[in-house]
């Protein structure tokens, strides 16, 4: 039995599990960060192949520079000033050799939605511009749980949403593709859909929009690696503890007192609990570890709920050698010729990433480029894995991509060359995120999805953090819910 006089146990080291320790320890808890990979950063990762960096993560910050969330940013030690990268665009879709970017200055995305739009579209895309411009102070950030909103809270919060009220409800029933069944310029229509799935709820998309014109979304010019590894340094330079290759493979319940007492690791070690945050995936963490009894049923129901769907990825990398003098793309999507599917679903597009700030060391360039997934497909590639042609199958995945990038990009012919395929599956195996899934569940029409609670009501002293607890995911709430995790073990601790 390893002795710890610990407080504070967080399983796993992603930004959740790192936000939640830097919280707990500026709270005076001792903590101990417990991670099964011998890094931190969970999804938000990089890694090498043939001497060239692959970016598996970060494609926008939200809220990174300013927004209420800035704060989350600076507590954790992630922001800095000299790291911000704040293109002029963030987005842009190649076709047929046309291509359209969605540039910062709005006024600009404006003339080139006109300059493509033909006569019946003008009017839509310069209400769908004016609608950004409201919906760029849509308020994302609470600053606290849902379950600890007073009042007074909710006025304020109401207060702050009420300039972009009327055309946030008059967005709310849209989809990208209800949006979309409008235009009649084919360009525009598929630009459009290559944003996000097409039930993607359209309120959201303008506010995205929004925020990235007003200055709230950027990038840093870290890779997503080293910038988990700046929250590392903070988490460590407070004293906390991290235990690298580490996983949790068992917990001991007491029935009586309500209370998990000890924890079993893949090392043969057991740990005395004191109060634990889980930041494993909650899914996961539900199928692998807490036993059914202890469950909250709304949870599963929350997460598989199909009017809120979720998305996975499949991704591919390649070098672009030194000797491209073209443009470095930052974040384009093609268009393919039709649809086509690399495993159950099908897609009309691929989006490369390029970061130009990123270049290998013998000049070339790194590409990564990713193909929407969902559930059915992360069935079939784990059960390609079964059958033993998982590799066979990715690499003809590959094929495709390459050729529907030559196809658009035919400069590209003779200098590119592959590095490293992951199908939904491989995110799953790294960090057990649900279904290999990279963000929760996005809102819909159809569906909002709810905030989760942050404690798990059977039990009294298991907290939760991590993406799975709010709605769309991604690092600003991973960051958030390692704050309100904390939060709520304060208040229950204060009683
Ligand atoms: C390709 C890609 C692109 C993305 N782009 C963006 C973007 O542009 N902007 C954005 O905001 N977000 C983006 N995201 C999403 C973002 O990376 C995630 O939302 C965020 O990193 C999730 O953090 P988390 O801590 O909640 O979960 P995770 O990163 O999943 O962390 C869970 C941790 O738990 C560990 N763990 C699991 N099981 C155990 C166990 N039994 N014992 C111990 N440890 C365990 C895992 O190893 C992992 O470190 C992207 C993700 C991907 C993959």
């Amino acid at each position: 039995m390893v002795e710890t006089r610990k407080n504070v146990l967080v399983f796993g080291a992603g930004l959740a599990g790192l936000s939640a320790g830097i919280y707990a320890l500026k709270a005076g808890y001792d903590v101990t960060l417990i991670e099964k990979q011998d890094y931190v950063g969970g999804l938000c990762t990089t890694w090498k192949r043939k001497n060239c960096t692959i970016d598996g993560c970060i494609h926008w910050l939200t809220g990174y520079k300013s927004d209420k969330i800035h704060e989350v940013y600076e507590d954790l030690g992630l922001y800095d000033e000299k790291d911000l990268y704040s293109p002029s665009y963030f987005y842009s879709f190649r076709f047929e050799g046309k291509e359209i970017k969605i540039y910062r200055d709005l006024d600009k995305f404006e003339e080139e939605l006109l300059f493509f739009a033909q006569e019946e579209d003008k009017e839509l895309m310069k209400k769908f511009v004016s609608a950004c411009k409201t919906m760029a102070t849509f308020p994302i950030y609470k600053g606290k749980p849902d379950a600890m909103m007073t009042m007074a809270d909710g006025l304020a919060y109401k207060a702050e949403i009420m300039p972009c009220f009327h055309t946030y409800i008059r967005l709310l029933s849209k989809t990208l593709e209800s949006f979309a069944d409008k235009i009649k310029t084919p360009f525009l229509k598929r630009f459009f859909l290559s944003f996000m799935p097409k039930n993607f709820d359209f309120a959201y998309f303008a506010a995205v929009i929004g925020k990235f014109s007003n200055g709230n979304a950027d990038l840093t010019r870290l890779s997503s690696k080293e910038f988990a590894q700046k929250a590392e340094q903070k988490f460590l330079s407070l004293g906390g503890k991290i235990l690298y290759n580490t996983e949790i493979t068992g917990l001991e319940i007491d029935e009586e007192t309500k209370k998990i007492t000890s924890v079993k690791d893949s090392n043969g070690n057991t740990y005395s609990a004191g109060d634990i945050i889980s930041t494993i995936p909650l899914p996961t963490f539900y199928a692998k570890l807490l036993p059914e009894e202890y469950q909250n049923p709304e949870v599963m129901k929350t997460i598989d709920d199909p009017n809120t769907p979720f998305l996975s990825s499949f991704i591919c990398a390649f070098r672009l050698d030194e000797d491209y003098s073209g443009e470095i793309p930052h974040s384009v999507s093609y268009g393919s010729e039709g649809r086509f599917s690399l495993a159950v679903s099908s897609a009309d597009h691929i989006l490369v990433q390029g970061y130009p700030y990123m270049r290998n060391p013998d000049g070339s360039v790194t590409l990564v480029v990713m193909v929407d997934q969902d559930k059915d497909d992360f069935d079939y590639w784990m059960k390609a894995r079964e059958n033993g042609n998982y590799a066979s199958k990715k690499e003809a995945a590959v094929k495709k991509i390459e050729e529907i990038l030559l196809s658009q990009q035919n400069d590209y012919q003779g200098h590119l060359s592959f590095l490293d395929a992951s199908t939904p599956y491989t995110f799953y195996r790294y960090s057990g995120t649900y279904c290999g899934s990279f963000l929760s569940n996005l809102d819909t029409p159809d569906g909002h999805r709810k905030e989760l609670p942050y404690q798990e009501k059977s039990l009294k002293n298991l907290y939760y953090a991590g993406q799975w607890l709010k709605g769309i995911g991604g690092i600003p709430s991973a960051l958030e819910t390692g704050k309100y995790a904390v939060m709520t073990l304060e208040k229950n601790n204060r009683k």
